[in-house]
């Protein structure tokens, strides 16, 4: 096949060997220092984090009499202690002022049958005195917590709730979480990445780059782009990067020789990650403790890989349609894999959207 067919980059081609990260950052600061980069770093959260407010029906009764509210409230507690709602919010205010009660409580979850049902029948005497309380009612209230400020909007509409904020993903969403130090830094190791995919494009290979970076010290471990052939189709840039890295490390298995772009530097790495997150030959897992740069969004099997070489951090610039990091699965985010890490998209997001996306549909 001719290169031309193979060469899917719109962006102008670099030939010229990747520029090291100070170059880029001498670059960045040549320009106006003031004007932000045209891109902003979106946290990937979970499904649970992303997901709209799951609710459940409950039955509630007004309380007719305001006077025995703290009695009744510490009675039906008793009774029904919500072990799994501790995020519920007991007693309301009347969301209708124009009714005659002023508050209503929470007295339990209603069952599959979702029926009328009395007093009598929701709170068993004599632990529970039911006077002061009317005619209960049913009302969907949120089933679990909620994570981020949106899902605590939303959830408040239904029942009270309490929220404890996570700040970090509060920042994030918000776009402060990183400062411009550390963008210029996220740019200039993505820029990186784009070059590394472009040199992958120049020789008619599948146009996706990535870069491992130790966040500790800011050093590029590995530089690598997709070099899968027919012979080995599942050779994905983050692949790549991986034997690159564990090639710094004194293992390794691809033969990159080939693909002169990709490239290592040995590792050094800190006493204090070996304690941290060590496999059973008491050495840590390949990637741990470190960041990958992607131009275009994992596919399935590179994110798994990335979770079982114990990533810190992804961020990518565009998604991918069969993306295993926010657009299919979310993969870094599961509880019930042994391993989370963060993820972040929009990195250079225009340039990288010009880029191949990375899937299991190899290029042969
Ligand atoms: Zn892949």
């Amino acid at each position: 096949m001719s290169e031309k067919l193979h060469c899917r980059v719109r962006a102008p081609l670099r030939t010229d060997p990747a520029p090291s990260v100070m170059e880029l950052r001498r670059d960045a600061k040549a320009g106006s220092p003031e004007q932000e980069p045209p891109w902003q770093a979106l946290p990937i959260l979970s499904e649970q984090q992303s997901g709209a407010v799951e609710l459940v029906l409950a039955y509630a009764a007004p309380v007719l009499d305001k006077s025995q509210t703290s009695r009744l409230l510490k009675e039906v507690s008793a009774v029904h202690p919500l072990p799994a709602q501790p995020h519920l919010k007991r007693v309301r205010p009347s969301p209708d002022p124009g009714r005659p009660h002023s508050l209503e409580m929470l007295l339990c979850l209603a069952g599959p049958a979702r029926d009328s049902r009395s007093l009598a029948e929701l709170l068993p005497r004599p632990d529970v005195d039911t006077r002061g309380l009317g005619q209960p009612f049913l009302v969907p209230v949120p089933v679990r917590p909620p994570l981020t400020r949106s899902q605590f909007e939303e959830a408040r509409t239904h029942w009270p709730t309490t929220f404890h904020e996570d700040r970090q993903v509060t920042r994030a969403l918000a776009g402060c979480l990183f400062s411009a130090q550390e963008r210029a830094a996220m740019q200039a190791h993505m820029e990186r990445a784009v070059w590394a995919a472009q040199q992958a494009a120049s020789k008619g290979l599948r146009a996706v780059g990535a870069v491992v970076v130790d966040p500790a010290s800011g050093r590029v471990l590995a530089t690598g782009h997709d070099c899968s052939s027919a012979a080995s189709p599942l050779l994905h840039a983050a692949m790549v990067c991986i034997d690159l890295v564990a090639r710094g490390q004194g293992c390794g298995a691809y033969n990159l020789a080939p693909h002169p772009a990709c490239s290592f530097a040995p590792a050094v790495r800190a006493g204090s990650v070996r304690k941290l997150d060590e496999d059973e030959d008491g050495l840590p897992y390949v990637c741990t403790g470190y960041d990958l740069y992607i131009t275009r969004e994992p596919c399935a099997m590179c994110a798994m890989a990335l979770v079982h070489s114990r990533v810190r951090r992804v961020f990518y610039g565009a998604p991918s349609p069969d993306g295993a990091l926010g657009t299919r699965f979310r993969l870094h985010a599961r509880p019930d894999l042994n391993h989370r890490f963060q993820a972040f998209r929009g990195i250079l997001e225009a340039q990288c959207r010009q880029l191949d996306p990375d899937g299991l549909d190899a290029k042969a």
